[in-house]
């Protein structure tokens, strides 16, 4: 659905648009990945040429404040030297040998170190790999055909995941996408997030089928909803009480709210746990792991098959070996402390201008919902007046400053967002709320 955009554009960005219009005649939508489209607030996406720290710049030279960080991977921000340089040793000695080698050895020693219920971890190239690689060894370790998952929360592309990826209290998997069958979702439960009830009454219908629960750590993907006091430890009590795995996504959350993720910061331990994002340090890597019992029936040590071309990408993980090594608790409390910051400046400006909204915060992850009524679970999330958010993404932008393109999506800072660059989301922020005021449905 294209929305009609409620705000004019008080500069044009021609550049981007003739690539805009040179991609939609070659790639479906212009992009390849549709959260790039601007579908949800209208107008052309922007096509960046470079980022340097807290900064991106576009097609037709103008810079952006960017709170998107690629989607959570840059938490050092765009080009840090450090990481660049590891990238550049690395691409120097070779691209691909598709033979076990040293980086990724380190990579997954770094991973173990830091997230103390991964005994064990498997290399992969995108997070949607890293939940399906899993949910299949969840299923090959139990024999069980059944996936419980969340309306609201996004595993990646993963067929059996899509089922009611975005469907509010729907029970059983129906396909949501055109190309997913029904039996690619029909051992797939939906149930509302934060609903402990619901989950227990699917294993009271479901004895002995359910393999696994798999929930975002604290979901991003509907906008930040954290799970409600108690919610992780019910799900981790119900499954080991019914012989179920706990599946922990912190493809988002991984290496981003803390050290060891949002399981440094809830500490409820999964058996299996899925990462992505941060750990590849802007390059195609991510993985899961887990208990070692359980990725013991991965091959070849076990039955369960799982393979990769490209998986363990020298380049990729001497950019992610990098990234964490300088993620140390001093990165954590800057990024923290700037996210407060941030936060801050955006509620004093939307309350300013009388504008019902909420902040919701994971760790240093947040998202601006627009209504007054706290967000637990996807209905609710969808309840907001998103209308305002397309008013105040479009102010920032002509403002330079770069929000993600929809209201359902985290902001995500990184250790190089310095005081300029606060300035100058501050400088933005009253217009941008002014605009969310004014805007009509
Ligand atoms: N899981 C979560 C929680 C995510 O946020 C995402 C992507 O945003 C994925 C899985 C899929 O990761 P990828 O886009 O690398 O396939």
């Amino acid at each position: 659905m294209q929305v009609r955009i409620t705000v004019s554009f008080p500069y044009e960005a021609p550049v981007s648009q003739s690539l805009f219009d040179r991609a939609s005649a070659v790639t479906p939508g212009g992009v390849n990945s549709p959260v790039r489209a601007f579908r949800a607030v209208g107008g052309t996406p922007r096509f960046m040429v470079s980022g340097t720290g807290p900064y991106l710049t576009d097609a037709d030279g103008r810079e952006y404040v960017d709170l998107v960080c690629s989607w959570g991977p840059m938490i050092l921000g765009h080009s840090h030297p450090e990481v660049i340089a590891a990238v550049q040793d690395a691409v120097a000695r070779g691209t691909s040998f598709g033979t076990p080698g040293a980086g990724e050895v380190e990579l997954a020693e770094e991973i173990v170190a830091r997230i103390e219920p991964v005994e064990q971890v498997r290399l992969v190239s995108s997070g949607t790999e890293a939940t399906m690689s899993a949910i299949r060894l969840a299923r090959g370790f139990t024999g069980r055909p059944k996936v419980v998952k969340f309306a609201g929360c996004y595993h990646g592309h993963v067929d059996a995941l899509l089922a009611a990826a975005g469907s509010g209290v729907a029970t059983f998997g129906l396909p949501d996408t055109p190309g997913v069958t029904g039996a690619q979702a029909g051992d797939t439960i939906v149930l509302p997030y934060n609903d402990i009830e619901a989950v227990r009454a699917a294993f009271a219908a479901h004895p002995g089928e359910i393999a696994c629960v798999i929930t975002e750590a604290s979901p991003g993907n509907m906008g930040v909803v954290p799970p409600l006091p108690g919610f992780n430890q019910g799900l981790k009590d119900l499954c080991a009480g019914n012989g179920a795995l706990y599946i922990s996504d912190e493809v988002m959350t991984g290496f981003r709210v803390s050290k060891a993720g949002w399981y440094g910061i809830d500490g409820v331990r999964p058996d299996l746990m899925t990462f992505g994002k941060v750990m590849g340090g802007g390059f195609p890597a991510a993985a899961f792991g887990g208990r070692a019992d359980v990725m013991a029936h991965l091959a070849p040590a076990g039955p369960v098959y799982q393979a990769g071309t490209l998986s363990g990408n020298p380049i990729a993980t001497a950019a992610g070996v990098a990234q964490l090594r300088l993620l140390d608790d001093a990165a954590y409390r800057k990024v923290d402390a700037v996210s407060a910051e941030v936060r801050g400046l955006v509620t004093a400006a939307l309350a300013k201008e009388g504008v019902a909204h909420r902040l919701q915060v994971a760790g240093n992850m947040f998202s601006v919902f627009f209504t007054d009524a706290e967000v637990t679970d996807y209905d609710a999330a969808k309840a907001q007046e998103s209308f305002r958010f397309t008013a105040f993404f479009h102010s920032m932008l002509s403002q330079g400053v770069y929000l993600p393109p929809s209201a359902f999506e985290s902001w995500f800072l990184s250790t190089a967002h310095d005081t300029a660059a606060v300035e100058r989301i501050a400088a933005a922020l009253p217009a941008a709320a002014r605009a969310a005021a004014g805007a009509t449905a």
